[in-house]
């Protein structure tokens, strides 16, 4: 299905059509979102939420050859309402504030001067331990052991599990991450990672000195920003909260406190966490002032598109170049709306 996918879009590309499909959207502003950079081997793990630093660097290569206007968000938003935006004008985000978005992103967005919008989840870029459930997850995708001994993580397992045959890996990942959860401090939380890889006999320390599944820090954080790098709001522990207008409002209060310290006083901008939002938040968001939002709902966006539920395009390690390219010149936005 998928050869078939992508023979099509080349087919397309030679027959001209991304030509005529970047004329027939030019009024539409792409917003791309990415995530987090490997500074191992993450995107072999999760290709949509981690992307190799030289994939990145091919789309901003194909980016400045395609000649189209990239503009910062808050501009972009301003000008989508006062339709005086530049043909196929384009605005990139970043999601969460992992580690790699300083160490591969920051030079390369600086190499090829576009301006971008980091929206940083606070909890994690405060505490500076690794995120419990990935960091999970990927030692139990990582692990070569036929057999693991788990006793330490929980009285529940037995002496020897046997991977992928008593228990699925992503099973397994989903229990460990739900005893995981159950811990109350982060730094109790960091050392269940830290039995658990030694139950999957893997160099911990190794991923823990490079940084892996770990937020920037606010030091950090306030560089970029001192550079340029716009961060705005993603929520501090990556969630609205319970619904309500309260548990939201403490959300965006404590994640505009770090944010604060991270550089930016007055951050206007939000990302829904894992895009997800209620109709009831729209409202509650409009009272608190925030300016725009960002969905993961894929699209353009147009001048009556609500900012806050503005579209974007998750691009990954997952995503083939001329995916990319048919994403940035329309095309997938016109067979979008064949089929709708
Ligand atoms: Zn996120």
């Amino acid at each position: 299905m998928r050869s078939i996918k992508l023979t099509i879009l080349y087919l397309a590309k030679y027959l001209g059509l991304f030509r005529y499909s970047r004329k027939k959207t030019k009024q539409g502003l792409q917003i791309l979102c990415y995530h987090g950079f490997s500074l191992a081997d993450e995107d072999g793990f999760r290709p949509k939420l981690f992307m190799k630093a030289a994939t990145l660097e091919q789309r901003l290569q194909m980016l400045k050859k395609s000649g189209f206007p990239v503009l910062p968000l808050g501009e972009a938003c301003e000008r989508l309402k006062a339709g005086t935006l530049p043909d196929n004008a384009v605005v990139i985000t970043m999601d969460d504030g992992w580690q790699g978005a300083a160490e591969h992103a920051w030079p390369l967005f600086e190499k090829y001067g576009f301006p971008w919008t980091l929206y940083l989840t606070t909890y994690y870029a405060e505490k500076q331990t690794q995120v419990m459930n990935l960091a999970l997850q990927y030692l139990c995708w990582k692990s070569r052991e036929e057999t693991v001994d788990l006793r330490s993580l929980s009285p529940e397992f037995g002496k020897s599990l046997r991977l992928g045959v008593d228990m699925s890996r992503e099973d397994l990942a989903a229990k460990l991450v739900e005893i995981g959860e159950a811990i109350p401090t982060s730094q109790d939380r960091q050392d269940f990672v830290r039995r658990a890889a030694s139950a999957f006999r893997l160099g911990q320390k190794e991923f823990e000195d490079r940084k892996l599944f770990r937020l920037i820090d606010l030091e950090t954080c306030r560089k970029m920003a001192a550079s340029g790098v716009d961060i705005q709001l993603h929520t501090h522990r990556h969630t609205l909260g319970d619904g309500s207008r309260e548990s939201l409002q403490e959300e965006l209060a404590k994640n505009r406190k770090a944010i604060t310290r991270g550089g930016n006083g007055n951050p206007q901008h939000l990302c829904y966490p894992s895009g997800y939002y209620e109709p009831q938040h729209l409202g509650y968001l409009q009272e608190l002032g925030i300016k725009s939002a960002t969905t993961c709902f894929a699209g353009l966006n147009y001048q009556d598109t609500p900012l806050l539920e503005l579209k974007r395009f998750l691009d990954g390690e997952n995503i083939s170049p001329i995916e990319f390219e048919a994403e940035l010149y329309g095309f997938q936005e016109l067979l979008r709306g064949l089929r709708k």
